[in-house]
């Protein structure tokens, strides 16, 4: 046992692992049988810990998983030796070695891709499973749309190679539906080209969170690469997302570390820049941006404390951060604060947390440090 493990915390995240079952079913059940789901666990399933998400995504359901490169999908194996992995960035030419002993399904977007790995299949005396990404417009991984179908060409001719999938990532679904629609339809367009391509033989997937909203159904979709949204956050407002009621897995907690007053007209914290208006009384948090609680979020926050919203005072630190709690009698130390999450009736949504910090709820999962023990709470006991 290590020397902390007695220790009572001081700033933790909690992760419901029971929600996200219920957020995977929820969303297969908002869409029809035939759509497969991808479960997107890169960087440490969006900071929630990989070992933990994966495990309860497997017994979920999940018919696929997708991680970021190969030392993720190497931990994944751990969890799980049979599971179907597909890589969603480019592999690195040094790990092109590494590929059959992980057996991982790869993103190719280039010919030259498709020479490296066809010798990659032949080294290991086994087939390579392949997905063929389309650019339609992101302008970073794919083969742009106009001239994929020749990438698709030197697939279909490599020994080795099996296409797995085909596929293509929208750059702004959660905010420009004409744009995510003209990729939807460059990436149509892009199949039909390939000739003898059979949608129903392949994974054939576009939409992440946001672009599920506007899934066309009835076309070769079968697909789709669920991140955010598994984790109970909506990335753009919808109907189909609202039917859902996904449900926060991820809450962040610290507790009050000092409780003072201070006299009107003091600055407050690094570089003074919140001075008090009023006698105050102020509650110094246990957490900082050493945390993850961005600094951008210096005197824009609110934490809760006894279920009230209070305001950040001033610039937060590595290690503390100061909230006004002149008008909420009776806070003292050790009392727990939440910055994301609910407290009796009251919740700060991942939302608004990152809006403070002038971030969006992917960067502030991923920014949670090594410092927050992931606490997971289950009811399967896992
Ligand atoms: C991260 C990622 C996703 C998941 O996106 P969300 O918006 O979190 O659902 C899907 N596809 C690709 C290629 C990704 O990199």
């Amino acid at each position: 046992m290590s020397a902390t493990a007695n220790l009572p915390l001081r700033c933790w995240a909690e992760i419901d692992l029971a929600a996200l079952e219920r957020n995977l079913k929820g969303i297969r059940a908002a869409l029809p049988d035939q759509i497969r789901y991808v479960a997107v666990v890169k960087a440490d399933a969006y900071g929630h810990g990989l070992h933990q998400i994966a495990a309860r995504l497997m017994i979920a359901g999940a018919d696929l998983f997708a991680v970021a490169n190969l030392a993720e999908a190497a931990s994944l194996r751990e969890v799980g030796p049979d599971s179907p992995i597909l890589v969603l960035s480019p592999i690195l030419p040094q790990e092109d070695r590494h590929i059959a002993g992980l057996d991982v399904a790869v993103t190719i977007s280039s010919a030259e891709e498709v020479t490296r790995f066809a010798a990659v299949a032949q080294a290991s005396g086994r087939p390579l499973d392949v997905h063929l990404k389309i650019d339609t417009g992101m302008g970073r991984l794919g083969a742009w749309h106009e001239g994929a179908e020749a990438v698709y060409q030197l697939i279909n001719d490599a020994p080795g190679l099996r296409l797995a999938g085909v596929f293509t990532h929208f750059s702004s679904p959660d905010e420009d539906p004409a744009f995510t629609a003209l990729q939807r339809r460059r990436f149509l367009l892009a199949l039909d080209r390939c000739r003898g391509l059979d949608p129903a033989s392949l994974l054939v997937h576009a939409d992440n969170s946001a672009g599920i909203e506007t899934l066309e159904i009835g076309g070769p979709f079968n697909a789709v690469r669920v991140g955010l949204l598994q984790f109970g956050i909506r990335p753009r407002p919808g109907t189909l997302l609202e039917a859902v009621h996904a449900e926060p897995v991820f809450s962040f907690r610290t507790r009050v570390g000092l409780v003072k007053n201070l006299p009107r007209g003091t600055g407050v914290s690094y570089g003074c820049t919140h001075t008090l208006a009023r006698d105050s009384r102020v509650a110094i948090l246990a957490a900082g941006y050493g945390d993850g609680i961005p600094r951008a979020a210096s005197n824009r926050a609110q934490v809760l404390l006894r279920g009230k919203r209070c305001p950040v005072l001033g610039r937060i630190t590595m290690d503390q951060t100061i909230v006004d709690v002149t008008d909420l009698p009776g806070v003292v130390a050790g009392d727990e604060a939440v910055l994301v999450g609910r407290q009796q009736d009251a919740e700060i949504g991942i939302a608004e947390f990152s809006r403070w910090g002038d971030t969006i709820p992917w960067e502030t999962l991923c920014s949670v440090t090594k410092r927050v023990p992931r606490l997971y709470r289950t009811q399967l006991g896992l």
